[in-house]
């Protein structure tokens, strides 16, 4: 059995006082929600704060993205071993915002994966299709592709340590959410996939769903065979929304 994890992903928003309010909200409720994971990945200059407040409540805590790089002359980066050192247990790894608006491409995805996982962290590897490659019937070819460039990376070994999350591009903060049959036939896909490689794995792989959940859909979504939970953004931002997903999951 695979246990659900709901992760918030708050994206570029929140302040200090925000994430101390959002957290401790999350806190209050977390003792109910059992058999479950939870993780909040804040902007990164909020991590330690966040770290400290949650530190022995059952809150895992991440960050939305990581360097390629180790160390050295690459200003603005922060890479997976300091994502560790302050205390961070999951990183997001190719969100469909850094593949487009960064310009991570499935090798960079691979490398960070890569890193991520050296340093100890959970990647939380996002993979998923645009609109026009879902209308011309690619979405398998290009999430099946995504998913090939990180097995490529790191073998499929190291995905006993990875966490995969299905976001098709089209239903990231539109509203717009994937039916429950669309993403249930993608995670299916994504691990059949990796079941050539591994069954065990393959099985015990935790695919999360990504793309407006909100707490009105949620449940139908989690309720689908092969979606153990979700990656959430716009509906992470108040605990009353994201209280509700945990709770369907
Ligand atoms: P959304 O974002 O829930 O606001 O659609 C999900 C994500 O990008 O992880």
């Amino acid at each position: 059995m695979r246990t659900p994890i709901v992760i918030g992903n708050w994206k570029l928003n929140g302040t200090r006082a925000m994430a101390d309010r959002l957290v401790a909200d999350i806190e209050a409720v977390r003792p109910e929600l059992k058999d479950i994971d939870i993780g909040v990945c804040p902007p990164f200059v909020y991590i330690p704060q966040v770290v400290a407040q949650v530190a022995g409540a059952g809150l895992g805590v991440g960050a939305q993205s990581c360097a390629e790089y180790d160390t050295g002359a690459y200003t603005g980066e922060v890479s997976a071993e300091m994502i560790r050192d302050v205390g961070c247990q999951y990183v997001l790894v190719g969100h469909s915002e850094r593949r487009t608006l960064f310009g991570e491409t499935n090798e960079v995805v691979g490398r960070k994966t890569q890193k991520a996982l050296a340093a100890g962290l959970t990647p939380v590897v996002c993979v998923g299709e645009t609109l026009e490659e879902r209308q011309a019937g690619k979405m398998n070819a290009v999430v099946g592709a995504q998913i090939e460039a990180v097995v490529a990376a790191v073998g499929i070994q190291a995905f006993e340590r990875v966490i995969v999350a299905y976001e098709p591009v089209w239903a990231i903060g539109t509203g717009q959410t994937a039916s429950p049959e669309q993403a249930q036939a993608m995670h299916a896909s994504i691990r059949a996939q990796l079941a050539a490689y591994s069954p065990a794995i393959a099985e015990s792989v935790r695919i999360q769903y990504g793309g407006s959940i909100k707490p009105g859909n949620a449940a139908i979504l989690f309720a689908q065979p092969d979606i153990d939970g979700g990656l959430i953004g716009g509906a992470s931002l108040t605990a009353e929304d994201f209280l509700v997903i945990c709770r369907a999951a």
